[in-house]
């Protein structure tokens, strides 16, 4: 029997978006570096089964997992800290506890007893948390619940958390991520939402153990006396949580807060061991760096608000392959719609380093982006193609080079004459019978690498594994013409008989990858192809310099 087997619910108050993933992350991130084995879990309050289905320019990257699970970007965060590895256990969502329910009643799985939404739905949650806890046996499991408290979808949620500390007293905890603003006409920071948020969680029956306080800035010592009277608890436990410089500064920061020690100490722990150094390291290695590398991202999913959220795993796959090459990226978001209106735009990426076309969906902006592709490959600037930016090198090579003007995906043109990308048999049924939720080519699938390419020069393996999503591929009937004139298949998966990635003969580095290597990139272990991609970049910037 197991026998530490604790957890830390972490909820936000005052306001979203102000990196509770990132605060879970860290905290989990922390109690792993004192030698104690975690689990990590995302509550998403929508409907929604998975995250397969919203549109990622306002609710953010759709992460995937090794299984293939579509789930909320701070799963990304998780791995990113814990380098754990998520799948669809680490994600729960209010679809998901409601779809459960419903088919163990149609199966009469309830004994004849009427299901009522408390307490059956809590208690699914519950169960889907033992779950995760159990298959990575988690001595600590941190479940992170999306929205603010006070949010009514919020509270079959904290319910679920209640009766588990009423079950458990000893093992169950619970930290508040709140928000302290400063309001500019009085240039003090104030504690009162922070207050209300406290009283909220109050009157769901939970009383907060950590108070994180995020804010522009550190938190004041009177601050942390006011809240800690408040909500009754040691002043120890609330944790100043100011903006810092990158993400990765989270974990220390806590700690110099002695977070890590405290909160062992509150769930009557003892630290086993201090791992923090490399992350130390590299925290303070990216602070130093001063050269610049500038990455083009040629896509489509910009709104007002900012892309960070939308491409977070290909933004931090290129921070951390330019910081292992000792660079920081200066990272352009070029709109492909305006390379439609006016190509004379296109001359921008003169002065770009290299050029990324990440993952996309429908035939909105795929023209710019053939266009940018088209300028990559004639003016040899480093390209990645990202999925469909794979499918886009591909459909431009075609057009361009084979001469195949109408060339296109089927996906993008339905008619096409010449459909280079095109579906597998098993995907034209769910086409036309609209049946489009977790069907895609989903999760990691291997890969056989040619020797003599720049993939395997990176990977410097044979054999690989990358995570999937989607649902149009390479079409094999045009594999040998599109050999022949100079853009090669090097990477292959033998089992389903499909082109995993492409790259173009007599260029410098354009490569393009039907897969999500994004998702894979670790901080402290950058991925291959992304390192290799940025060094290909730099050395055209050294090139232009001379
Ligand atoms: N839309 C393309 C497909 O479904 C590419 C998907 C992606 O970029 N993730 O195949």
């Amino acid at each position: 029997m197991q026998k530490v087997k604790k957890y830390i619910f972490v909820v936000g108050g005052v306001m979203s978006s102000v990196g509770k993933g990132v605060a879970a992350a860290s905290l989990a991130k922390i109690l792993q570096s004192k030698g104690y084995s975690i689990a990590s879990i995302k509550c998403d309050m929508y409907v929604n089964v998975d995250a397969g289905t919203i549109r990622p320019a306002e609710h953010g990257e759709v992460f995937v997992g090794e299984d293939g699970v579509e789930a909320d970007q701070d799963l990304g965060n998780y791995e990113r800290f814990t380098n754990q590895t998520c799948t669809r256990d680490n994600y729960i969502t209010t679809g998901q506890v409601y779809q459960e329910v419903i088919r163990r009643e149609r199966n009469l799985e309830y004994d004849g007893e009427d299901v009522e939404v408390v307490p059956d739905i809590p208690n699914e949650i519950i169960r889907r948390i033992e779950v995760c806890q159990r298959k990575n046996k988690a001595e600590v499991t941190v479940v992170e619940i999306g929205g603010t408290v006070g949010e009514y979808q919020v509270l079959l949620f904290l319910e679920a958390a209640r009766m588990m500390k009423v079950k458990n007293p000893a093992d169950v905890f619970f930290v508040l991520v709140s928000y302290l603003p400063t309001p500019t006409i009085l240039g003090e920071q104030k504690s009162k939402p922070t207050q209300y948020a406290i009283r909220t969680l109050n009157s769901a029956g939970i009383m907060p153990d950590f108070i994180l306080c995020r804010a522009d800035r550190a938190v004041k010592e009177n601050i942390k006396n006011t809240i800690s009277t408040v909500c009754s608890l040691p002043h120890e436990r609330i944790i100043s949580a100011p903006d810092v410089y990158s993400i990765y500064d989270v974990p220390i920061n806590f700690e110099k807060e002695n977070l890590g020690q405290v909160m062992l100490q509150t769930m009557g722990l003892k630290a086993r061991t201090q791992k923090l150094e490399d992350w130390k390291k590299l925290a303070s290695k990216i602070k130093k760096i001063n050269k610049k590398v500038t990455i083009g991202i040629v896509g489509k999913y910009f709104n007002f608000k900012s892309c960070r959220d939308t491409y977070i795993s290909v933004i931090e796959a290129i921070n951390h392959a330019c910081w292992f090459n000792n660079v920081k990226p200066e990272i352009l978001w070029l709109d492909s719609e305006e390379y439609e209106k006016n190509d004379k735009k296109l001359k921008e990426l003169k002065n770009v380093d290299g050029i990324i076309v990440p993952g996309g969906f429908g035939q909105r902006g795929t023209e710019g982006m053939l266009l940018a592709a088209r300028y990559a490959r004639e003016n040899k600037i480093p390209y990645f193609g990202l999925c469909l930016g794979m499918q886009i090198m591909t459909i431009e090579f075609s057009r361009n080079v084979l001469k195949l003007k109408k060339a296109n995906s089927t996906e993008l043109d339905l008619n096409t004459t010449n459909p280079v990308i095109a579906t597998m048999e098993e995907q034209k049924k769910n086409i036309a019978e609209k049946n489009y939720g977790g069907t895609m080519r989903l999760g990691s699938y291997k890969a056989n690498l040619e020797i003599d390419s720049l993939s395997y020069k990176a990977y410097g393996e044979k054999i690989i594994s990358e995570r999937h999503r989607h649902r149009y591929e390479f079409n094999n009937y045009y594999q040998q013409r599109l050999e022949a004139a100079g853009l090669k298949v090097t990477g292959f998966n033998r089992e389903r008989g499909l082109v995993e990635i492409v790259e173009v003969k007599n260029h410098p580095w354009m490569v393009g990858v039907q897969f999500h290597p994004e998702f894979k990139s670790r901080p402290l272990n950058p991925h291959p192809l992304f390192k290799d991609f940025v060094k290909a970049s730099l050395k055209r910037k050294n090139k232009i310099k001379k």
